[in-house]
């Protein structure tokens, strides 16, 4: 039998909003989300009152849970799926998390201009309408002020949506019904489905393959250059290498070759690395300096690999190339928005200023060994008083990762840690379910964790993850 003075004890909607007990959940989540997960809890009550299955005292305890019930609810009805991780893996680009971490001062520029208005389009000196592309061409024509061409301009440069619409675009406007030529050895997918031969197509230009997967001579590419073609494409192998029996020209040998015909020299390079990698012990990685500095007449990459800042695709080279891609009607349909010009001119503002540590992926590829190791032993040794579990500090690699310098890696050092009886999926699968979420990778039996990849500020919450490994849930 229901008991119908039950139906009496359930406090109202209102009643429940303004008790002190739900200010934090109201402050988190606004009101309205509160007051309708109120009303689903008192609907349940309702409804167990009247099959006669919630007693008075039953009621009570309910109630005095509510406050902790509705939280989980909340939070698990939270509808946003993106949320921040800790990288754990030492991979610095990783696609999978985002690529790049933004600089402070790239995310100050957001946070600028994304909350009101700014000039993006506006003119401040004529009060007329002006271009979104002017706020990271100054920057950029300041960092390749030395790059001349031979006729002594400089390089000019146009931001689109990613380097992918970065390749489309200048294909299109500059090859569209002619042909472009490409070596075999450079019909590549970059991943996430980029793939030369594909982009080519829908840019409605006729690819014009030469050579061979492993050997391209500067004479097959002469041999092909007819009166159709339009371009020349040397496409970088950002995530492969070829070794062994292989051999392309050189860029400059390229552009010199171009040159002669008249014939447009377009580099898909990606990683955009305006600072010599060298100076970190990765060789081979060639720069947007070096590819200029060869002469290239374009130059695509990407703003989120290792220039290390936000999802872009800069194409640099000659003004009058540069004028044509802007001129064509797909420029602005793939056109980026404010927040990636802030942050874009912030992070270049950093590179003109040489203020190189303050680019995270620039700060992660330069950290040493050593400090790396000083960090994770100070985790293990934290870790280890009166733990159960395995942790050792061992030598190893780290990727950079994000499709670039696919043989390079840098020193490290890993803090392993095993448990008894579970397999390393389960470790990993256990900090991938924290609050903050932790991802790292297995090696052998252990869960295998790289700081170089984790803001050193986040060590705290690496220990703590570790430490909830002992109490397994
Ligand atoms: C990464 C890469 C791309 C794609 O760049 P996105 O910015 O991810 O669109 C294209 N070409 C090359 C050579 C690359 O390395």
């Amino acid at each position: 039998m229901p008991d119908a003075k039950l139906f009496r004890e359930l406090p109202s909607v209102d009643e429940l909003l303004r008790s002190s007990r739900l200010e934090v959940l109201i402050e988190a989540y606004g009101q309205a989300a509160v007051a309708s997960a109120l009303r689903a809890a008192l609907e349940r009550f309702r409804k167990r009152i009247a099959a006669g299955t919630l007693t008075s005292a039953g009621l009570i305890a309910e109630l005095d849970a509510l406050p902790l019930e509705l939280t989980r609810e909340l939070r698990r009805d939270d509808a946003r799926t993106l949320k921040p991780v800790i990288n754990a893996t030492g991979v610095i680009l990783h696609t999978n998390l985002g690529r790049a971490p933004l600089a402070e001062s790239a995310i100050a520029a957001i946070s600028e201009v994304a909350g009101g208005y700014s000039n993006l389009e506006f003119d401040l000196a004529s009060g007329a309408r002006g271009k979104r592309d002017v706020h990271a061409e100054a920057l950029l024509a300041e960092l390749f002020a030395a790059n001349r061409y031979g006729d002594g301009s400089t390089p000019r440069s146009i931001v689109v949506n990613n380097c992918a619409a970065a390749v489309l675009l200048a294909l299109n406007s500059l090859a569209e019904g002619g042909e472009v030529i490409v070596s075999r050895g450079e019909l590549v997918e970059i991943g996430g489905s980029f793939r030369v031969p594909e982009v080519m197509a829908k840019s409605g230009a006729v690819l014009r393959e030469v050579g061979t997967t492993n050997r391209t001579r500067l004479t097959d590419y002469a041999d092909a250059i007819t009166d159709q073609t339009k371009l020349i494409l040397r496409v970088h192998r950002s995530n492969f290498a070829i070794v062994g029996f292989a051999e392309q020209p050189s860029l400059a040998e390229l552009v010199e070759l171009g040159r002669k015909h008249g014939v447009p020299v377009l580099e898909d390079l990606g990683n955009g690395a305006l600072l010599d990698l060298r100076e970190v012990e990765v060789h081979g990685e060639p720069g947007v300096h070096e590819s200029l500095a060869a002469g290239v007449d374009l130059v695509c990459y990407s703003g989120d690999k290792l220039l290390g800042g936000p999802q872009a695709g800069v194409i640099s080279g000659r003004a009058a190339l540069v004028e044509k891609l802007r001129r064509n009607p797909l420029f602005r349909a793939l056109r980026a928005d404010k927040l990636t010009y802030a942050a874009l001119s912030a992070t270049l503002q950093a590179y003109a200023r040489e203020h190189y540590e303050a680019v995270p992926t620039l700060r992660m590829m330069r950290v040493q060994g050593s400090e790396i190791r000083r960090r994770a032993e100070a985790i293990a040794g934290a870790l280890l008083r009166g733990t159960s579990l395995k942790v050792s500090v061992e030598e190893g690699e780290s990727l950079i990762g994000g499709g670039t310098a696919p043989t390079a890696t840098l020193r490290t050092y890993l803090l392993k840690v095993a448990r008894e009886d579970s397999a390393p999926e389960t470790l990993l699968a256990e900090l991938r379910k924290r609050e903050l979420p932790i991802v790292a990778r297995a090696e052998g039996s252990a869960a295998v964790l790289d700081l170089r990849t984790v803001f050193p500020e986040q060590d705290a919450e690496v220990l703590a993850g570790l430490r909830a490994l002992d109490r397994p849930a």
